[in-house]
């Protein structure tokens, strides 16, 4: 390697050894002696300094040292002479590798809108706040292993591209190789999609859950993580048409196993994103939110509410003056709902057993014939951050589920056929990555909390 990383440098105690940094540089300040070019290549939010005594090098070079143009610097690593760094580079080298023209590099200035740099999204990933939330991603991608890994699941991959559209029904994406001006037709005049690439209809998944049920059935414990795909028109700070779900799924877990389980997850990984990515979580403290920090330590302090969804109502019931969706047995919780309990019980709260009617057939029917094992986990700022349940083992029973709520049997026979050779108690649930990461950087809006976002009208990059 012919260079170190800022992030390294910065941890050196400085000996007047000889150094190479690379990378691009944030701003340059001085006079017409000496320059002060503040260096970042990524590795950390903090930038190294590069002081470069302008009579050592050429004109033509100095010139092409600007804002966002890439740079690699040799010298000697110094004690900083100046505030706010302990070390810095004494320049003797110089070697600009990329330039960035003055007048049309969009990031000469700062403090730019999160709409506007969307519009940049090619070139966001050099700010600091995206730098910090793209390190944060990456930080909980890897401690979203590990935790299922000292915990004994098996990460399992589940297809992409699905021949089932039992959960998505109308918010898929489909998969073709027809050609669109062309459609092959049946007798009937229907599309004949026995002459599409796998001779059925096909779309993008919305879950790896079904599919995860297989192998947990298996391997006992197994999570997914993977994209999921929605076609859901919501247009909210909250969704995406392409996102990422960990789904883990357990054979002989049940709703108390798994809850437990989201709670330990959630606070291990907030924890985790304290303990290794405090630099950035602190800069977007500072810039953005003064109370991300203290959210996110508050959330690992306390046991979440647990509490039925019969129960919430009641506690919603007498607030319904201030909804603009009033509440009722039996309607869904919207997002004010979530908010309301989630400062109420002042914290994250767990819903359990709903009405069977709002949620999905797999769900384990409760004895009293009306809701099911299901949970939601509710977070501050953020509202449902996860959905899942203790899954419906019995044959019968889900069987007669599919039927009142039409779900063809016959596309999902190998579904069904877990609960007719080996079936056993089993759950699970999904946490939305994009989600988590919103919750932990504290942003706004989705759509800069993923490189590339995907959303109606909407896939630039
Ligand atoms: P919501 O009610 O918020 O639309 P959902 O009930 O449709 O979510 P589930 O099907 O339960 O979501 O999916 C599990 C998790 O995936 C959710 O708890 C959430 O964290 C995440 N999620 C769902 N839809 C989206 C989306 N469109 N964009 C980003 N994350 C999502
Ligand atoms: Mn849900």
């Amino acid at each position: 390697m012919n260079h170190t990383s800022v992030k390294e440098l910065l941890n050196t105690s400085p000996s007047g050894q000889q150094v190479t940094a690379k990378g691009w540089v944030r701003t340059r300040r001085g006079n017409k002696n000496i320059s002060f070019i503040a260096l970042n290549d990524g590795s950390t939010i903090h930038n190294i300094q590069a002081v470069a005594e302008i009579s050592a090098f050429s004109e033509d070079t100095m010139k092409l040292i600007t804002t966002g143009s890439c740079i690699a610097v040799t010298g000697t690593l110094v004690e900083s002479q100046g505030q706010g760094q302990k070390v810095e580079i004494q320049a003797k080298e110089i070697q600009v590798y990329g330039t960035a023209d003055v007048e049309t590099y969009p990031l000469q200035k700062k403090g730019h809108t999160m709409e506007f740099l969307r519009e940049i999204a090619h070139l966001r990933p050099r700010t600091n706040t995206f730098g910090a939330v793209l390190r944060i991603r990456h930080a909980m991608a890897y401690a979203i292993h590990h935790y299922f890994n000292k915990n004994g699941f098996y990460y399992i991959h589940t297809p992409i591209i699905t021949g089932s559209d039992a959960e998505g029904a109308g918010e898929m994406f489909r998969v073709t190789t027809l050609d669109l001006n062309k459609l092959p037709h049946t007798e009937d005049g229907s599309i004949n999609f026995k002459e599409d690439f796998f001779g059925k209809e096909t779309n993008l998944t919305v879950s790896g859950q079904l599919e995860g049920e297989l192998a947990a059935l298996a391997l006992g414990k197994i999570y997914t993580f993977g994209p999921t795909f929605r076609a859901e028109n919501s247009n909210t700070p909250r969704h995406l048409a392409e996102f990422w779900m960990i789904e883990p799924e357990m054979a002989f877990y049940e709703a108390k196993d798994n809850m437990d389980l989201a709670e330990d997850m959630l606070k291990y990984l907030i924890n985790y994103a304290l303990q290794n990515c405090y630099d950035d979580i602190e800069f977007l403290n500072n810039m953005y939110d003064k109370e991300l920090i203290a959210r996110l330590r508050s959330v690992i302090e306390k046991p979440f509410t647990r509490i039925s969804y019969t129960d919430a109502v009641e506690v919603l019931k007498p607030k319904n003056d201030s909804f603009e969706y009033k509440v009722e047995w039996g309607t869904d919780l919207q997002k004010e709902h979530e908010n309301f309990l989630v400062e109420h019980f002042k914290g994250p709260v767990i819903l359990t057993d709903y009405p069977k009617q709002i949620k999905a057939f797999y769900m384990k029917q409760n004895d009293d014939g009306k809701t099911v094992r299901a949970m939601d986990v509710l977070f501050p700022w953020i509202g449902e951050i996860i959905g899942g349940s203790q899954r419906e083992e019995n044959f019968e029973k889900l069987s007669s589920r599919m039927k009142e709520m039409h779900i063809p049997e016959k596309e999902m026979w190998w579904y069904l056929e877990t609960r007719k050779f080996g079936t056993c108690p089993h759950a699970g649930f999904g946490l939305g990555f994009e989600r988590l990461i919103l919750f932990i950087t504290g942003m706004n809006n989705i759509r800069d909390v993923i490189p590339f976002p995907r959303t109606p009208k909407n896939a630039e990059f």
